[in-house]
């Protein structure tokens, strides 16, 4: 009897031992699985803004030493460069947000006006916007140099379609900033404020994402669009589904022009046929936006406000107008702001690396491995600067790209200068352009 109760006594205290321990494993399971409680604070400092253009997937394409070649090293990046720059920007605590995160249309005293809204980010967040110009994929000079071919969906995500060096059409998930982003931000959650990613700048001359969604192609004959696109309505109905999947997973639109014309040349008739035929067939597939992201970087002339080309698309519903500069840039207006964008491109990583020092190290990333090691471009700079630097007293001779130098800065940023002027002056000076022009009537 004794022993059967010592028997007892024992295996209720190894019971209780067991479970004892259990319960302690448990706690610290939990204990370990706690997420940190993150500190909003109120974030009222500048906000950034990054654009890229389509990624060259397949770089022996795009660096083939023709002229052409030179463009494409110029405005846009590999996909290791923008890996890094991902990488970059969320070491240095970057957080993805939409301008719509940052600023609100709001009514006082019966006047519409923009304003600064409040923005709570974890603490030591800085947030960043990014964005995608010109992703539709262009037949004349985007395909032809290595990019995708479209976006397509697999499995239910955003995936590219290309052709691979072997002639074979593949689809991939790693050579586009949209799935790149997106599978950055599933193992990232904090790069993201409320699941933004990014915002996709159309245009929509030759289509939209890869589908040629234009009702007119350019006819070379006649120098103009008047060639039916017998694939219009077609192309139309197979992207609406990508449109929908980039909504759904935190991509938003803006305009980008129909012709991307050159906005600082564009005569107001030209400007309310271009906003016309954009609304008409682009904002027709993605929705109404108000963000107006400009051709090649260039602003139309503008006094004020009043300016009969800002009056023309304010009507027509656009409140963020968005040129190109070398540092982030916010002009505002009252019921609408211009915000400049940095380019992180080929000419932004070769001669700008002192402006990306906040973001990332442009010696790390620019992506030698792909990318020519001499150009002309970046000589035919160098070598003018040099001359310069010989001719200039030293109390003028700061600028990288001399920005009095083509003396046209004013005729396109009347009111204020813009940090573009780098960009302009450089655009300037060497009569370039970031597509070939569609000429139009
Ligand atoms: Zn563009």
């Amino acid at each position: 009897m004794k022993k059967r109760f010592s028997t007892l006594i024992a295996g209720i205290t190894f019971i209780l031992l067991t479970a004892g321990c259990s319960f302690y494993f448990i706690e610290e399971e939990r204990k370990i699985a706690k997420p940190k409680k993150i500190e909003y604070v109120e974030y009222k400092g500048k906000v950034e803004h990054l654009f890229f253009h389509p990624l060259i997937a397949y770089p022996k394409r795009a660096f083939k030493g023709d002229s052409q070649s030179e463009q494409i090293d110029m405005w846009f990046n590999t996909v290791p460069e923008f890996n890094r720059i991902i990488e970059s920007l969320y070491k240095k605590n970057f957080i993805l947000v939409h301008i719509h995160d940052v600023y609100e249309e709001v009514e006082e005293n019966g006047q519409k006006k923009i304003k600064r809204k409040k923005l709570m980010l974890p603490k030591g967040k800085k947030p960043i916007i990014l964005s995608i110009d010109d992703l539709s994929y262009y037949t004349s000079d985007q395909i032809k140099y290595g990019t995708n071919l479209k976006l397509v969906l697999h499995r239910g995500e955003i995936a590219t379609l290309s052709i691979n060096d072997q002639g074979k059409k593949v689809i991939r998930r790693d050579n586009e900033i949209v799935p790149l982003l997106d599978d950055f931000v599933k193992k990232h959650p904090d790069f993201s404020y409320k699941g933004a990613k990014g915002t996709i700048n159309l245009t929509g001359f030759d289509g939209i994402l890869g589908y040629r969604t234009n009702s007119k192609k350019f006819n070379e004959t006649t120098n103009r669009y008047d060639i039916e696109n017998p694939h219009f309505l077609k192309e139309r109905g197979a992207v609406k589904p990508i449109i929908k999947r980039l909504k759904e997973t935190g991509w938003k639109f803006a305009s980008h022009s129909y012709y991307h014309l050159p906005h600082n040349q564009i005569s107001l008739e030209k400007l309310k046929e271009d906003s016309r035929l954009w609304k008409e067939e682009v904002e027709s597939l993605i929705g109404p936006t108000d963000i107006y992201v400009f051709p090649q970087g260039f602003t139309f002339p503008y006094e004020s406000v009043e300016s009969p080309y800002i009056q023309h698309l304010y009507h027509m519903g656009f409140r963020y107008f968005q040129p190109v500069g070398h540092e982030t840039y916010v002009e505002h207006l009252g019921k609408v702001i211009f915000q400049d964008r940095r380019h992180a491109d080929g000419l932004g990583l070769r001669l700008q690396k002192k402006y990306f020092l906040d973001l990332f190290d442009a010696d790390q990333v620019i992506d030698r491995q792909n990318r020519p090691a001499h150009v002309k471009y970046v000589e035919e700079i160098l070598e003018k600067q040099k001359k310069k630097q010989n001719q200039q007293t030293e109390n003028n001779n700061s600028n990288e790209m001399n920005q009095t130098e083509s003396g046209s800065t004013t005729s396109y940023h009347s009111r204020t200068p813009h940090s573009g002027v780098l960009f302009h002056s450089f655009m300037n000076q060497h009569k370039k352009t970031l597509h070939k022009q569609p000429i139009v009537m």
